[in-house]
């Protein structure tokens, strides 16, 4: 493509973009679309020579748009949000033209220098604890998302014991994202010497319960080892109790990983630091900008108190990788802060996010979207058919209809093949319950009243 095309078509792919975004509320939340249906409509081989851009634009609109799940759309509940913004995909575009890669320090100083720099100052603007600083004995790096960072985060507790890999155990809760496990099962731990730890009337961690079943387990002979909590569980949004938990941590010598993908974002805002409460007790820490930052995925910011444990376990030197920099100890080489070697410049998208929004800017969408969210809740409260399976401590309002299981699945079902709103359910005590989950950059108080509205019609018809 020449530097012509690429500019004619850069813009018009930012136009694209922008009517995309601008529309995107007319479009169906939940894709329509039946499975097989996008294949079905794409030619068998590739072609034999190159085709026109204008062809290939055609073809996203005709056969990818109808397959999309829209998820920049304000109707969008389910899941969790996945933050965007404009000064966050021009980070992107930016990070992919320049098309650098920061393995090491010296393969691109500007990519490792701008990711400290920015992580040093979110650990200010969410006041994490100041050893997350990397002035201080810790740092901070992104990953691409928070399951990376909770197995990262486990390969360095299991570097840190002299235990038989078969006697080490972990422990993290029922309601635990189920990352955790899945970071056993690659890190060669069996996932039987994870236990899951039961939880109270708010879905958050036993600490009784936790420092029993240690107790057990060394009395068995095993090794307790890592510790992994949670800041806003994905069920339900319960915040694990980190000062009880980082106490009994300390007791046992056991890594403290804190996971708080979405809800870390909220410690933007003072009045809900108190989420963060025990974290100066964790030795790791992660939240997720690509979730409720506006930040485009993937976006993982991942903490340590102590680099050297991380770069100790995860530091291979080989003789291609050597230079003089890494070798001068004056640089951080974040290759040895991850799984791969290769890494994006995505502290751009970052950058520009916090610049552009400003703290302030980004305290108004965690407030807002917070404020719908407890009103959403007060209208349940309200409503003698539903009920709330729990106070929602921040954007994620867990609820059900008093009918039982039947009815709140047929909710479900109708929202989402409506295409007006996407919401899904999980299970609370082993009963169908409905997440309304509201942080989408866009989503405004109207959104929110259709979305209970339509809610209340259909359990009106049923
Ligand atoms: N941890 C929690 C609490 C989550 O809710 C999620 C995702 O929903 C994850 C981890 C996984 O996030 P990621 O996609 O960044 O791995």
């Amino acid at each position: 493509m020449s530097s012509a095309e690429f500019r004619q078509w850069g813009y018009k792919t930012i136009d694209w973009i922008a009517d995309y975004l601008e529309n995107v509320e007319k479009l169906p939340v939940l894709s329509q679309v039946e499975p097989g249906d996008i294949r079905a409509k794409l030619p068998n081989s590739p072609p034999q020579q190159g085709e026109s851009f204008a062809e290939i634009f055609k073809d996203i609109d005709e056969i990818i748009v109808p397959g999309l799940t829209n998820w920049q759309s304000p109707n969008f509940f389910a899941f969790f949000p996945t933050g965007i913004s404009a000064p966050s995909i021009l980070g992107e575009l930016l990070s992919a033209g320049l098309g650098v890669q920061g393995m090491l320090w010296a393969t691109s100083p500007a990519c490792t220098e701008l990711e400290t720099h920015v992580l040093d100052w979110l650990v200010d603007m969410l006041e994490l604890p100041l050893h997350f600083k990397s002035s201080e004995t810790g740092g901070g790096v992104i990953q691409d998302s928070a399951s990376s960072a909770s197995l990262v985060a486990l390969v360095a507790a299991r570097e840190q014991t002299t235990a038989d890999i078969s006697k080490l155990v972990a422990y993290t809760s029922t309601q635990a994202h189920s990352s955790i496990e899945k970071g056993f099962k690659i890190a060669g731990i069996s996932s039987e010497n994870l236990r899951l730890i039961e939880v109270d009337g708010n879905y958050a961690i036993c600490p009784d319960a936790l420092q029993q079943c240690i107790e057990q387990d060394i009395a068995a002979g095993l090794t307790p080892f890592y510790l992994a909590a949670t800041v806003g569980t994905t069920s339900s949004n319960a915040i694990d109790p980190l000062p009880e938990l980082g106490a009994i941590a300390q007791k046992y010598n056991i890594w403290f990983h804190v996971d708080g993908a979405m809800s870390g974002t909220a410690a933007l805002c003072p009045e809900y630091r108190w989420i963060h409460q025990g974290l100066e007790l964790a030795d790791s820490y992660c939240f997720n900008p690509h979730k409720w930052m506006l930040t485009n995925f993937d976006c993982t910011c991942f903490y340590v108190r102590d680099r050297s444990k991380l770069t100790q376990s995860l530091s291979i030197v080989p003789e291609y990788l050597k230079n003089q920099a890494s070798e001068s100890g004056a640089v951080i080489d974040y290759r040895d802060w991850q799984i791969p070697l290769g890494r994006r410049f995505r502290s751009l998208k970052l950058w520009f996010v916090i610049r552009h929004y400003g703290i302030e800017g980004l305290q108004h969408y965690v407030r807002k979207h917070i404020a719908l969210a407890q009103e959403f809740a007060e209208w349940v409260k309200s409503d003698s058919r539903f009920e709330l399976a729990v106070n929602p401590p921040l954007n994620l309002v867990c609820f059900r209809h008093k009918g039982g299981d039947r009815i709140n699945q047929t909710i479900v079902n109708s929202l989402n093949s409506s295409g007006k709103i996407y919401l899904i359910s999980t299970k609370l005590d082993q009963k169908v319950t409905l997440r309304m989950s509201i942080g989408q950059a866009t989503t405004e108080k109207l959104n929110v009243q259709q979305a209970w509205e339509l809610i209340c019609q259909i359990a009106d018809a049923n």
